[in-house]
């Protein structure tokens, strides 16, 4: 591993101005990156069924490098696939309902309060906004302008995602009121229950509203002038004093937590965010669902107390890791070589090597190493950034 060195650079927080539309990857719209084609399949929550992830697993096996990548949207890549795959793949992500619009399908990027409606914590059960969300989402065909980096956040009043700069998002205030949130802020907008997916779609469509005035071609809310404030004023609505927005937490849970029904989930982060397909394969054996997380973790959840401890140790001999002084909970890195042409350095041997070793940079803060400026899959909030350089890494302290 080359030396870091230490520099107080802070990262450009500047919103960037957009000159082209995006070109986010999605499953048919992959990407060309230096180890094949890279396909990003949206997991509205993070929600996928057992038998989804079967899918996927048996097409990271057969099409891919057999790893099934999580990123801090809580979707899924797929790496390594030969060129001209990309068919096949459609059609085996859409037999187990991964592909449900064609037009639509880079626009579903959603966050959900991890393992809500199942822990009894927060004021209601934000798996089903995302359910409404996505399908008014795929049912309007305006909406399929919508960016690849276009994210909603659906928080059940824990506090867990909303800090997680969606563009827009419900954070529930009490069982009864909902706060939408425009670019990561409280809009003052306010909804029951019942009607706050409605008003969350109905910002979306703001946006893009608003967007076309200025004649922009911005990815993000607050990448507009004005952004959230703009956009809230195209919207309709009782309006109260506005609340914070509570910070992400900067690691996610992890561990065992037992559920309002008795039973157990588990909660394992993937180091480097790379899940095998066994590993894939294994979870689908143990449960009926799973929620992948900002965090680069894996809720396994439903487990009867007589399988918890089998399971635990299963996934924890496939390399999972449910401690949570693990350094796995702090450290990111974006793909690095040989994935990515434009990487400096093998950045995920080089964080294996350094949490092996116990070098972490920055006393082993929360980090995100990276190949290049690029700075590609940065977690939100207070990280340090492990930029490789010519002459070998430099931290940033953020
Ligand atoms: S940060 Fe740079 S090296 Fe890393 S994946 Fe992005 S473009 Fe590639």
């Amino acid at each position: 591993m080359s030396s870091p060195a230490h520099s107080a650079v802070a990262p450009d927080t500047v919103a960037p101005v957009r000159d082209r539309v995006d070109a986010c990857p999605g499953a048919l719209q992959t990407h060309s990156a230096a180890d094949g084609e890279l396909a990003r399949v949206r997991v509205p929550g993070g929600v996928l069924t057992a038998d989804q992830l079967r899918v996927l697993a048996a097409a990271a096996r057969d099409l891919g490098d057999g790893h099934l990548e999580l990123t801090s949207r809580g979707n899924l890549q797929l790496r390594g696939l030969q060129a001209g795959t990309q068919a096949l793949l459609g059609a085996r992500l859409a037999d187990a309902g991964l592909l449900p619009s064609d037009t639509h399908e880079r626009a579903r990027n959603s966050l959900a309060s991890t393992r809500s409606g199942r822990d009894g914590e927060g004021h209601v059960d934000a798996s089903r906004w995302v359910t409404l969300f996505d399908a008014g989402l795929r049912a309007d065909p305006a909406l399929a302008e919508l960016p690849g980096r276009f994210l909603a956040t659906f928080d059940d009043g824990r506090g867990d995602v909303s800090g997680l700069g969606g563009d827009v998002g419900l954070l529930a205030l009490a069982p009864d009121r909902v706060a939408l949130l425009v670019g990561g802020v409280d809009s003052g907008l306010r909804a029951g229950l019942d009607d706050a997916v409605l008003l969350a779609l109905a910002a979306a469509r703001a946006f893009l509203a608003e967007r076309a005035a200025q004649g922009s071609t911005a990815w993000r809310v607050t990448e507009l002038t004005d952004g959230p404030a703009r956009v809230a004023a195209r919207l309709d609505g009782p309006r109260e004093p506005k609340v914070d927005v509570p910070a992400a937490p900067l690691v996610g849970p992890v561990g065992a937590a037992t559920q309002v029904d008795g039973r157990t989930a588990l909660i394992g982060v993937v180091p480097l965010g790379r899940l095998t397909a066994d590993q894939a394969e294994l979870m689908a054996d143990r449960t009926a669902q799973v929620q992948l997380t900002p965090w680069r973790s894996v809720v396994v959840p439903d487990l009867a107390e007589d399988t918890v401890d089998d399971t635990a140790v299963d996934l924890f001999r496939t390399g999972m890791v449910f401690d949570e002084a693990s350094p796995w909970l702090r450290v990111t890195t974006c793909a690095g070589r040989p994935g990515c042409a434009r990487s400096l350095a093998d950045v995920r041997a080089d964080a294996v090597a350094a949490v092996a070793t116990r070098t972490l940079p920055a006393g082993g803060a929360r980090q995100h190493w990276v190949g290049c400026e690029r700075r590609c899959g940065r977690p939100t909030g207070d990280v340090v950034d492990v930029v490789a350089t010519p002459a070998g890494y430099r931290i940033e302290e953020g």
